[in-house]
């Protein structure tokens, strides 16, 4: 049982505070769902957890099983068990997806026998085409075809905590479903903990969450079961934005909030 445990988080980025104070405390095989407007903060919350260089911590704690990772390189972190999967999957030219897992399981001290079978293995699961496996690491690949891939490097590295931050941005209904079945058999065969960013209840049909989180403005404002994110699609984020006084009051509606 691990648990990876964010406390009175907060940080800036280009001298902007943006994370106000969060906390956070997500055990094994739970899965955590962050959702909020636009610009609230949740690639930050993301990239400051991961370790992306840029951004300043003013302050609090992000600890894995007592172990301090914001004192630790991204790298050091991936070794001690968090996995991030970015909104926007980079493309890496020249280094092959097959190339970048037996750098990363030797790196973590794992053995790399068998690695091609189980990677032509999960591309199968997940509906990737295994002559991807060994061209250059996301390069040239459809929106679907890279958060498959991604999600094929969580199942073979099979991190203590993964962070998916839009998993589904890009993607088709039939790679949503794919990928986010895959990440629940994760959480369920594995234990792996998961804190899943996303705007859309789509995901969650097939990833069951135990708690939805609301970020707006680098606070969370509300936190519930799964019946919150049915009533954020109904509702929209009104209820949880301040409204400046002199503001006229939003409609209330998603699309609004996201045309922010
Ligand atoms: P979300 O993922 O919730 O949409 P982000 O964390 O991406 O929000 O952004 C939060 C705020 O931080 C936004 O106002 C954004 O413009 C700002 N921001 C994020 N990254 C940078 C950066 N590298 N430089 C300047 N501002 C940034
Ligand atoms: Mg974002």
């Amino acid at each position: 049982m691990s648990t990876l445990q964010i406390r009175d988080l907060r940080a800036s980025v280009a001298g902007t505070q943006i994370l106000h104070g969060v906390d956070l405390t997500i055990g094994s095989g739970e899965v955590h769902v962050v959702m909020g407007p636009n610009g609230a903060g949740k690639s930050t919350l993301s990239s400051v957890v991961m370790g992306k260089p840029g951004y300043e911590v003013l302050g609090g704690s992000v600890t894995l099983d007592g172990t301090d990772l914001l004192a630790l390189p991204a790298w050091q972190r991936a070794q001690a068990g968090l996995h991030l999967v970015m909104q926007y999957p980079s493309e890496v030219p020249g280094v092959s997806l097959d190339h970048v897992m037996h750098e990363a399981l030797t790196a973590r001290g794992r053995a790399t026998e068998g690695l091609d079978e189980l990677l032509e293995a999960e591309a199968a699961r997940i509906g990737f085409a295994p002559e991807l496996l060994h061209r250059a690491l996301n390069v040239d690949l459809s929106g679907g075809e890279k958060k498959r891939n991604e999600t094929l490097q969580l199942a073979v590295l099979q991190p203590k905590f993964a962070i998916l931050d839009e998993l589904d941005s890009g993607l088709d209904i039939d790679a949503l479903r794919d990928c986010a079945r895959r990440v629940e058999a994760l959480t369920n065969d594995t234990g792996m903990g998961a804190l899943v960013i996303t705007h859309y209840n789509r995901l969650l049909e097939a990833l069951r969450a135990d708690v939805i989180h609301i970020l707006v403005k680098g606070r969370i404002v509300a936190s519930g079961g799964p019946e919150l994110a049915d009533q954020l699609e109904r509702d929209g984020y009104a209820a949880y934005v301040p409204v400046a006084e002199d503001e006229p009051a939003t409609s209330g509606s998603l699309d609004d909030l996201f045309a922010l």
